[in-house]
């Protein structure tokens, strides 16, 4: 078992340690939340234990069915250890439905869903807000390879219909999500984490937000609802 050592970085929702093995960290789920590039603060209580769960039965699933992720193992409640990438610094979105910040920019109603998946890409700067780019600012930048590229969209892609379907069969529907991908080795690896926080996760029947909008949007019920998610995917 690798040795847990000193922190290497703390971000809005976790924190990264390094470990004796050069090629491992582990990483460690908080229960702080943010919102609207952090102009929002607050807590969720145990978030941190569910995010860790839901992103360790996710990851665990895609690996299966052939997505290389940084996953290697869930440690404890709120640990997790992990290859250690370097992050690519573009934010990944893939969206189905329309919702938030898209539907905003149309001016068009929530939950219409789109005729194809959607993936846009987002430079990764908190002073900046996260400002989206296109694949040609991603090259220019040289943020990535445009090997790297094709390996990030071809990913996020199939990610997005493998997860479509798990969530289909727990009654949730998947409306939009965010990836982060990194290098290890040379090659690109899915990374981070996938949780209500980084998605867009509504139930099929009602329509209820089962995700972070409850806590972005003050609806309430934003433990109930994640700890709903967990029971949903876990079955317990
Ligand atoms: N998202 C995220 N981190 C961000 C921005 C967005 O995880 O910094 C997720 C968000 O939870 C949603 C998807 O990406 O599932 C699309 O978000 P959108 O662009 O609609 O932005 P928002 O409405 O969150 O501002």
């Amino acid at each position: 078992m690798p040795q847990k050592l000193e922190q290497i970085y703390e971000g809005k929702a976790k924190k990264l340690f390094r470990t004796d093995d050069p090629n491992l960290v582990i990483h460690y789920f908080k229960d702080d939340a943010t919102a609207f590039n952090a102009l929002k603060k607050g807590t969720i209580v145990d978030k941190g234990i569910m995010n860790n769960t839901l992103s360790t039965v996710i990851f665990q699933y895609l690996e299966k069915r052939g997505v290389k992720t940084h996953f290697v193992k869930k440690l404890s409640d709120r640990e997790m250890l992990s290859k250690k990438v370097q992050i690519i610094p573009v934010e990944v979105v893939v969206r189905n439905v329309l919702a938030g910040s898209l539907a905003k920019k149309l001016g068009r109603e929530e939950g219409e869903q789109l005729k194809k998946p959607v993936v846009e890409f987002y430079y990764k700067d908190d002073a900046l807000g996260d400002p989206m780019v296109n694949a040609d600012h991603v090259l220019a930048f040289g943020w990535a390879t445009k090997q790297e590229l094709a390996a990030i969209t071809k990913s996020a892609l199939e990610v997005g219909k493998l997860l479509t379907a798990f969530f289909a069969k727990k009654g949730i529907r998947l409306v939009d999500f965010k990836l982060e991908f990194g290098r290890h080795k040379g090659k690109v690896l899915l990374a981070d984490e996938f949780s209500p926080d980084t998605s867009r996760l509504w139930d099929m029947k009602s329509g209820e937000k089962m995700d972070k909008d409850r806590f972005r949007r003050d609806l309430g019920k934003v433990e109930e609802s994640y700890s709903e998610v967990v029971r949903r995917v876990t079955g317990k």
